[in-house]
């Protein structure tokens, strides 16, 4: 009896084939908690088979348990895949969607087979899962694949258990499957062969729209700056960087430095965006992410990706497809509407997409692959608890890179990134995920989860559900939410210390809390340490414009009277704008206090970089740690100070600020300051959670936040407190807002079942 991801993946032909070889009978079957194999044989291939099913199970397949016990003798002749009730499949969920597997690629690029240069070929082992499904249970006709009739070939490959294809849901070739067609800008057919003139389109600098698994890309010739120039201002996308998709894993070692974890998680079934170090002088245009020493790279997953890569024969830039803060399109109609001023030609195809599913994001931190966005590859497959939810629920999520989720029993599955909630067309989407999964899970929630901010349209959703619905609502403060959705993931029930650093989350005195260490469980938790707190001049306008955080640093630092020459910072404001921040910060009035340890990223930064405005939240922050690069660990680090403030401890950067100005006044290398400033952060959280071991017990710590997508940080507090404590950073769920629902989900099942 085995659990985990095994249905939908060829876990039925696999055991098949095994058995078959190790000349076992028997008989396997799906059922509603998994699969099971009843075999017959000598114990010597019977322990085997049980090895086996572990070791060698499909790439997609992911084995939570297998429980062995002895059965009644009463062996079939031979061994059979057993058909299972509908019924008994019902409950489990659809996979997600799998990246082209090695035989299948292998395939298309075979001129003698039948499906060479086939873009929707796929197996047992691969193929779109999540994106097409139209429902539960996940087989053809619940799937968008439901109007293509398989011609007698792929009909015979389907019903044959030896085949890798049996099974396959959205099992096509070219003679039977869906077809890939041209279109100009506004939607008129292009004659030719499709793919030969989306490449030679590529290929000449223009801009094509691609229509993928789970949503649209635009793509571009990633060498030609012309080309890429073009699409930023197109796509009205200024400086963040462009995802860039390459033809191999040889292909992605000519852009970028790599190790052995991250070519891993490149290659792996889920084919993430891996963030990784550029290669210096590379023939990528510096356009595609400019000032940055990270390149986001993926591999082909589908294989209309890998022919547009073989055919275009260079590097793609593949970025979703949709105007900046909107949702990514994802049908022919909306994309020719909403995309058709940015594309030159659309690349289509008449297999509908089900679901909007964006690529996910990755990184390796500490040696291990850590999820930033958990999307495409991810999603639906549900995250087993220790905790068991007494009943369904649902939890809205954040405003930023919303995700929500869903809850019951001893698993959880959050939704795709749908994004922030800040325009209707993304709060429609949104709307439209919750419903669709809720109806793939068939569960009706009867609990319900969300933030205390009251402006988050997330919260807003949540508390109309449950007016609606007569449904309990469960507010749950966002930091408690980070520390519990860490504490979900490694199976923690608490108490923990959890340092929650990120950029903002209200608290519940209405002040905005974010650079926190606090005392978890799940039902409750107790706030031990923060930062100590700057006034954000002009409350949002601040985050855009960190200058404004740097001269409140230093105001508080030289108690109101900062020594502002030689700071390259302030030479391009105005001496009258500068005069206004000043009041506003002396005189509080538009200058709310904030906690998070974001902030003092984004001073940082300001101050070391001389860069006044970000263009999008965290921008300063980056450039900031991507400047560290250039510096040694010996630099050693800035001071800081841990002060009582009431029944708080407080990290008091006062002594930071005033050595960072003197080191930018003494002209010190941007990569000098960097690495002062973040091994003085990963020491002062270090020193918060020490001196908190001491009142509270040295309990397991879970490091938490948006902030802690910040490699150097992660690996630094780790260091500190490695040895001494049991340290849990982020894996598979994200650690900024995308992660949230999880932890809302935890959180509010543990309040409710307290009364
Ligand atoms: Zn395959
Ligand atoms: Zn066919």
């Amino acid at each position: 009896m085995l659990t985990g991801t095994v249905q939908g993946v060829g876990f039925r032909p696999f055991v098949f084939r095994l058995a078959k070889a190790l000349g076992l009978r028997g008989r396997v079957r799906n059922d509603a908690a998994g699969v099971t194999v009843e075999a017959f044989g000598p114990p010597e291939a019977l322990a085997e088979l049980t090895r086996r099913l572990v070791s060698d199970c499909p790439p997609a397949a992911a084995v939570a348990s297998l429980h062995d016990a002895a059965i009644p003798y009463e062996p079939p002749t031979g061994f059979e895949i057993v058909e299972s009730a509908a019924s008994a499949e019902r409950r489990v969920a659809i996979p997600p969607d799998l990246a082209t597997c090695p035989a299948c690629a292998r395939e298309v690029a075979d001129p003698a087979d039948r499906r060479h240069r086939y873009p929707f070929t796929n197996c047992t082992d691969c193929g779109p899962r999540f994106t097409i499904a139209l429902g539960a249970p996940y087989d053809r006709p619940a799937t968008t694949m439901a109007g293509f009739t398989m011609c007698p070939a792929c009909a015979a490959e389907y019903a044959d258990p030896q085949d890798r294809r049996f099974h396959a849901q959205p099992n096509a070739c070219p003679a039977c499957g869906p077809r890939l067609r041209l279109a100009d800008a506004a939607g008129r057919p292009v004659e030719g062969d499709p793919l030969a003139l989306a490449a030679a389109a590529l290929r000449a600098g223009r801009i094509l729209a691609v229509k993928g698994i789970g949503g649209f890309h635009l793509a571009c010739d990633a060498t030609s700056t012309a080309a890429v120039a073009l699409l930023r201002q197109r796509k009205r996308r200024d400086e963040k960087p462009l995802a860039v998709m390459v033809a191999g894993l040889s292909a992605a070692r000519v852009l970028a430095w790599l190790d052995e974890a991250e070519e891993r998680l490149l290659a792996s079934v889920e084919r993430p965006i891996v963030l990784c170090r550029a290669r210096p002088a590379g023939p990528l245009a510096p356009e595609v992410a400019p000032g940055s020493p990270l390149i986001g790279l993926l591999l082909p997953y589908a294989p209309l990706h890998h022919l547009l890569l073989a055919e275009a024969g260079r590097p793609l830039v593949m970025t979703s497809g949709n105007l900046s803060e909107e949702p990514i399109a994802f049908e022919d109609d909306e994309a020719l509407r909403r995309l058709g001023g940015i594309a030159d030609l659309f690349l289509l195809h008449d297999r509908p997409i089900a679901s909007r599913c964006d690529d996910s994001v990755a990184r390796v931190v500490a040696g291990q692959p850590l999820v930033l966005r958990r999307s495409r590859g991810w999603v639906p497959r549900p995250i087993r608890t220790a905790h068991r939810f007494t009943r369904p629920v649902l939890a809205a999520g954040a405003q930023l890179k919303n995700t929500f989720c869903l809850a019951r029993g001893d698993e959880a599955v959050l939704g795709p990134h749908v994004g922030d909630l800040d325009n209707l067309e993304t709060y429609a989407a949104y709307e439209a995920a919750v419903a669709r999964l809720e109806a793939f899970l068939e569960l009706r929630p009867e609990l319900l989860a969300c933030d205390l901010h009251p402006l988050y349209l997330s919260t807003r959703y949540a508390r109309e559900r449950a007016a609606a619905g007569s449904l309990q609502l469960v507010e749950v403060q966002h930091h408690h939410a980070h520390a519990a959705s860490a504490m979900a993931e490694h199976h923690l029930d608490g108490p923990v210390l959890a340092l929650c650093w990120d950029g903002t989350g209200l608290g519940p005195d209405g002040t905005a809390w974010g650079g926190e260490l606090l005392l978890v469980e799940p039902h409750r938790y107790q706030r031990l340490a923060t930062f100590r707190p700057l006034p954000l001049a002009g409350g949002e306008r601040a985050i855009r414009h960190p200058w404004r955080l740097a001269l409140a640093a230093l105001l508080d630092a030289f108690d109101g009277a900062p020594p502002l020459e030689r700071l390259p910072l302030f030479d391009g404001i105005a001496p009258a704008e500068l005069q206004v921040v000043r009041r506003l910060v002396e005189r509080r009035i538009q200058a709310p206090l904030a906690h998070g340890a974001g902030r003092a990223f984004d001073a940082a930064g300001a101050l070391a970089l001389g860069r006044a405005d970000s263009r999008y939240e965290g921008q300063v922050a980056l450039a900031l740690d991507n400047a560290a690069a250039g510096g040694a660990a010996e630099a050693g680090a800035y001071p800081f100070q841990v002060a009582e403030a009431g029944a708080l401890e407080e990290l008091d950067l006062r002594p930071l600020w005033r050595a960072l100005a003197a080191d930018v006044q003494a002209g010190a290398p941007a990569g000098l300051m960097s690495v002062r400033f973040h091994q003085a952060l990963a020491a002062g959280g270090a020193a918060l959670v020490r001196r908190a071991a001491d009142r509270v017990g040295r309990l397991p710590v879970v490091l938490t936040g948006g902030c802690f997508q910040n490699a150097r940080l992660a690996e630094g507090i780790l260091r500190e407190l490695s040895g001494a404590f049991a340290v849990y950073t982020h894996a598979h769920v994200p650690p900024g807002d995308g992660g949230l629902a999880l932890g809302q989900a935890l959180v509010a099942d543990a309040v409710a079942r307290r009364g």
